[in-house]
């Protein structure tokens, strides 16, 4: 059984269609990463699963049960991290993170997840005094206390410094060696490439691509990009066979091909691609 199900889940705002059928499968334990511009519609569809938005039709699962009927036994199973973060009034973070540990049957253990977020100097910090990557990361903190079976990112490494977020990639990382099912919404597609086993790009609440990171948009069979340098400065070229390029080039020169580099589309690449070829289809289609 999936972890998460979605068969054809639509949503309306008035006359904006948010969610225009979306289905997808989370298997048990896999992390799946949902990428997509600002307004595509990924927060839409996480606070369906999370069971705070109702959907106008199709059919959503988390752990077997529809969101809109999940009772307490089943939400201490989730660990939730919004977009925007709670308001934790004036508690400390060991306050805050006690505080939310008790609402769960089997909770971590508080100064360990602390630790594991890198807040342990800011323990007795009060929450309105961390800087913004900071209470990112107590956010974090407070979705991972009660050892979720499926967890929800939602943009969680938003206003983390470099190393931040490194570290974030390792807790996750330790989260999903220990059989934790996760959703994660990010901007940043090193994040997903790092952490997701699978991708699925959304836009205009449509689930355009959805594969793993090196084969998504046939990222794996695309022409790679050869880089060089010659008398006419500096020259590149798209190729199916950079191997045979290579080659050719290693004739010309006498010795070391200057500048050489053989690049791979980056997921950047990718996805910004599968963008461009959904809003020509979207053009077409409306001209049509
Ligand atoms: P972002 O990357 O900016 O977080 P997103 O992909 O999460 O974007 P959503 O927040 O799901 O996008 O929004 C999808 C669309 O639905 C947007 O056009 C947004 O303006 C609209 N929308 C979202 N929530 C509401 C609401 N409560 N009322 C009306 N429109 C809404």
């Amino acid at each position: 059984m999936s972890a998460i199900s979605v068969v054809n889940l639509t949503k309306r705002y008035g006359d904006h269609q948010a969610l225009d059928g979306i289905s997808l499968e989370v298997a048990d334990g896999e992390c799946v990463a949902l990428l997509g511009p600002n307004g595509a519609g990924k927060t839409t569809a996480t606070e369906i699963l999370e069971g705070y938005r109702h959907a106008d039709s199709g059919e959503a699962r988390v752990l077997g049960v529809d969101p809109q009927n999940g009772d307490l036994a089943w939400r201490a199973r989730l660990g939730i991290v919004l977009q925007t973060s709670r308001d934790l009034g004036d508690l400390t973070v060991r306050e805050a993170v006690r505080h939310f540990a008790r609402y769960y049957p089997s909770p971590r253990d508080p100064d360990e997840v602390i630790a594991s977020v890198g807040l342990t100097e800011k323990t007795n910090a009060r929450n309105d005094k961390l800087s913004g990557g900071q209470r990112r990361r107590l956010d974090v903190a407070l979705g991972v206390i009660g050892s979720p079976d499926v967890l929800f990112l939602d943009e969680p490494t938003t206003g983390f410094d470099p190393e931040a977020r490194r570290e974030f990639w390792e807790l996750i990382d330790a989260l999903k060696a220990a059989g934790t099912t996760i959703l994660l919404t990010t901007h940043y597609l090193e994040e997903a490439e790092h952490l997701a086993e699978r991708v699925a790009v959304i836009a205009s609440g449509r689930i355009i691509a959805c594969d793993t990171p090196s084969k998504i948009g046939g990222r794996n069979s695309g022409e790679a990009i050869v880089s060089w340098v010659d008398e006419g400065g500096e020259r590149s070229e798209r190729t199916h066979s950079p191997t045979r390029l290579v080659n050719e080039l290693a004739s010309r020169f006498p010795g070391e091909i200057p500048d050489l580099t053989v690049r791979r589309p980056t997921l950047e690449d990718t996805y910004l691609a599968l963008l461009d070829e959904h809003a020509d289809n979207e053009r077409n289609g409306a001209q049509s």
